[in-house]
């Protein structure tokens, strides 16, 4: 005969021994137990995964290491998914779910969520997909982390839907509208039921992985996408062909809130840079208000611009100050002329042109200094002409000054903006620009709280067949304009 005692023990070590299958839907699971890979199990290259400091440290040639416990025998269709994520300098790595087991090669089922903060490869393809990307169909240009500091990746799976969050900001949403656009080969990268698997991508990236732990959820309803086909498969082809639908041209002006441009970015797949106008009379006029600023921004999931105002930008902040910013842009709209008139170019009362002619050769003159000069990422509000004369802008800027204006933007290596408000510059003055190898950005410039939906760019990238290397996008830290070219004392000219 059995004590009770003893049969309780028993009965207590079975319970533990199989904790895993008593466990509740939602409730959170551990998949990894910190010390081996128990219940996982790698393909192609078995040895890219190993343990280190109870970390799971993927490190090795391309492999895909897949959960194959018992929970749930590792299939799950709605849930939450949370690790701690180290990457290190030039990592690319990425979870993968939904999917399915496959002998080797980049999974053709499921969708990935893409871990990259500064992978950078030599070769023909630049990788421009950052950490909070689903793959190919929604991604994040932007800086979610930073390397060598552990941050959460947490996503979240209901039914035909994804949310991404890093360190507990929403960064992306993707919402399948059904039958969506898919390339012959991707017809199986769609929302389903699968496995799991973290991606090692190759022997140059090294990526940690610890605490992963995953919730089951219910069944749930549907999600009605957000906008309708046209558009999703408009969005989906250029996020699927790596290129940046970024508009870097965003103010918080007519009353437009950061969590409405944050909203309109995730209903529309369109990443924004949001800039204050800084400069003298601006709210951000020197280094303090800068960094008060900034502290407001900081975590948002947006590219943070400058808008640099007047020419005495340049002596209102220090380098350091004005590199905390992702990228730096100016116009030729705000200038004194040479009767020492300071004219704003959209204000009709201060615009003075006596002689056209005398007029541009002092505008393309204006250009050339800032554009030389000033230490900026991009010209934006481009070949802007004032009210007066803006029915003779083809006539006005002549080919001799198209050819000034598009050589010192390619020497200097400024990004020149495709601006959608004002839908300048001409489809001739892009062809120009694209044939000296400017790179271009995309930009609104809005005076109200309507962001629109970029169609005058949409219009070039059909026109001008551009593709992602003819985009711009903003340089990583120690490599900014005003890190490498600093501030001038003084523009001259
Ligand atoms: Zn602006």
């Amino acid at each position: 005969m059995i004590k009770i005692s003893t049969l309780f023990f028993i009965t207590s070590l079975i319970i533990i021994a199989t904790s895993c299958s008593f466990q509740k839907d939602g409730e959170w699971v551990n998949l990894f137990n910190g010390t081996d890979l128990t219940d996982w199990e790698a393909n192609e290259n078995k040895d890219a995964f190993k343990v280190v400091d109870g970390t799971i440290f993927c490190d090795g040639k391309r492999s895909h290491l897949f959960y194959k416990g018992d929970y749930k025998k590792g299939v799950f269709k709605n849930f939450e998914f949370k690790a701690m994520v180290k990457t290190l300098p030039s990592s690319n790595s990425g979870i993968v779910f939904h999917t399915q087991e496959q002998a080797r090669g980049p999974l053709l089922v499921g969708y990935e969520v893409q871990i990259n903060h500064s992978y950078e490869r030599e070769g023909d393809f630049q990788e421009l997909k950052k950490t909070g990307s689903i793959y190919g169909y929604r991604n994040v240009y932007f800086p979610t982390h930073n390397d060598e500091e552990w941050f959460e990746l947490h996503f979240k799976v209901i039914e035909n839907s994804v949310e991404v969050f890093v360190n507990g900001t929403k960064v992306n949403e993707y919402i399948q509208p059904d039958d969506p656009w898919r390339r012959k080969n991707d017809k199986y990268q769609k929302f389903n039921r699968g496995l799991i698997a973290i991606q090692c991508h190759d022997e140059f990236s090294k990526t940690y992985f610890k605490d992963i732990k995953i919730k089951v959820l219910p069944d749930a309803e549907k999600i009605t996408p957000p906008t309708d086909k046209e558009w999703d498969t408009k969005i989906t082809k250029l996020h699927h062909a790596n290129f940046p639908v970024v508009d870097f041209h965003v103010h918080l002006k007519g009353g437009l809130k950061i969590e409405e441009v944050i909203e309109n970015s995730m209903k529309l797949g369109i990443n924004y840079g949001v800039a204050p106008n800084c400069g003298l009379h601006f709210p951000v006029t020197d280094d303090k208000s800068l960094y008060a600023y900034m502290d407001t921004v900081k975590s948002k999931p947006i590219f943070r611009g400058m808008q640099a105002e007047g020419r005495e930008w340049i002596s209102l902040f220090s380098p350091e100050a004005i590199a905390e910013f992702d990228y730096v842009f100016t116009d030729a709209m705000t200038w004194t002329d040479n009767e020492g008139h300071r004219m704003r170019l959209w204000m009709e009362d201060e615009v003075f042109i006596k002689n056209e002619e005398d007029f541009m050769n002092q505008l393309i003159s204006k250009i050339e200094s800032i554009i030389s000069q000033e230490p900026i990422d991009i010209h934006v509000n481009p070949t802007f002409l004032p009210a007066v004369i803006a029915d003779k802008y083809d006539e006005l800027w002549t080919d001799e000054r198209i050819d000034r204006f598009v050589k010192v933007l390619a020497d200097n290596h400024v990004a020149l903006e495709i601006n959608s408000r004002y839908r300048i510059p001409s489809e001739k003055i892009l062809r120009k620009a694209k044939e000296a190898g400017v790179k271009f950005s995309f930009g609104t410039n809005n005076v109200t709280s309507e962001l629109g939906q970029l169609d005058y760019c949409f219009e070039m990238i059909e026109k001008l067949k551009l593709n992602y290397k003819d985009m711009f996008l903003p340089k990583p830290k120690g490599q900014k304009p005003v890190e490498t070219k600093g501030l001038p004392k003084e523009i001259t000219g």
